[in-house]
């Protein structure tokens, strides 16, 4: 897809001066956390997760410790945040693969993050770009909807909209537009009830309030 460099520049600086200062709102104090913390995110909101992570990771705050859990005290613990038999066994066996094969240090590299259990590329760029300040785009439901919405895609598989975003937007920006577009989807470009007559970015975009 060809997009006029005009509306990227539009999209891009209209976000970065609504929201010039952004981040993951998974709280976390380490890598290996946050790396945990995503994969329970799935289907579930941050704040929810949060919750749950404050009290797991009080109890198992590092591969070594969360590894050696047991299944049933994992799934009291994360019961909440839904799906919680396989995020269970998930996190279990992500904590043992990070600590056999990486010395319990999370792997900075998306092949090797992506063979972790319960990780997508998703989870892997979550990880890469918020612990290790790496450039990569995380496209979540809010980014799937905007940039369709926008006209930036015509893709529904998340992997290939990463790509094609990464195509026609600049790298320096694919860290915080990720999470601009997160934060403008609870603001503005709401799933159901989008408030386009108050959007910065009618002008350029596809959908032009016609939902
Ligand atoms: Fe979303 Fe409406 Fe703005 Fe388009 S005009 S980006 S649909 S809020």
């Amino acid at each position: 897809m060809k997009l006029g460099s005009s509306k990227i520049k539009k999209i891009v600086q209209t976000l970065k001066e609504r929201y010039p200062v952004v981040k993951t709102q998974l709280v976390h104090e380490t890598a290996f956390q946050l790396l945990i913390a995503t994969i329970m995110s799935a289907q579930c909101t941050d704040n929810q997760v949060n919750k749950v992570s404050k009290v797991l990771f009080e109890q198992y705050p590092d591969p070594d410790t969360l590894s050696s859990a047991t299944l049933n005290s994992l799934k009291k613990i994360i019961y909440s945040t839904g799906f919680y038999n396989n995020k269970a066994k998930n996190i279990k066996a992500c904590a043992l693969a990070v600590l056999k094969d990486y010395n319990g240090i999370v792997p900075e590299d998306i092949d090797k993050l992506v063979k972790l259990p319960g990780v997508g590329r998703k989870t892997a760029n979550v990880v890469l770009s918020a612990a290790f300040g790496h450039q990569t785009i995380v496209v979540d439901t809010h980014v799937l909807r905007i940039s369709k919405r926008l006209g930036l895609t015509d893709k529904k598989d998340p992997v290939k909209v990463e790509f094609e975003l990464m195509e026609i937007i600049p790298k320096t920006s694919w860290k915080d537009i990720s999470l601009q577009f997160i934060y403008f989807g609870r603001e503005i470009c709401d799933a159901r009830k989008p408030l386009c007559n108050d959007c910065p970015l009618l002008n350029v975009c596809a959908l032009k309030g016609k939902k």
